[in-house]
């Protein structure tokens, strides 16, 4: 596949001349399945933050431009939103399941997919770049 045209605002940046492909994933009982180009999921970083909502929702943050994520089954009015804070990000979830497949809101042109909700990963083997959410 073609390398995109290089995304300049994710919170964590793509290696340069990285190779794009296709994940899937997608919620427990199988309503919301989404499909996202990404880099290697297993050397480019992904966002572990300790702040109380990603703890709590075990989000693993890998980011990707929003036109590179679609839905391929469900869709955002399958989710559920949880609003906190100052209510700036919605967090959603699967309304039927809950599994939180990420805040698939565009923030700044980037949206984060939950990895661990991609089909078949291996948590385990993810670079993973801490963030201290909890402090700010
Ligand atoms: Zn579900």
């Amino acid at each position: 596949m073609a390398n995109p045209a290089k995304p300049t605002s994710l919170p964590i940046p793509w290696p340069e001349d990285a190779k794009v492909q296709v994940y899937t994933g997608g919620c427990h009982c199988k309503k919301i399945r989404y499909e996202f180009e990404f880099p290697d999921i297993y050397t480019t970083q992904m966002l572990s933050c300790n702040c109380s909502i990603c703890e709590d929702r075990g989000y693993i943050h890998a980011f990707t431009p929003s036109d590179k994520f679609r839905f391929t089954s469900g869709s955002e009015k399958d989710l559920t939103t949880y609003n906190f804070g100052s209510g700036t990000v919605a967090h959603r979830f699967c309304a039927t399941c809950g599994t939180s497949v990420g805040p698939p809101i565009a923030v700044l042109g980037a949206v984060s997919v939950n990895a661990r909700t991609i089909d078949d990963i291996d948590i385990g083997r993810l670079q993973l770049l801490p963030s201290d959410g909890k402090s700010k």
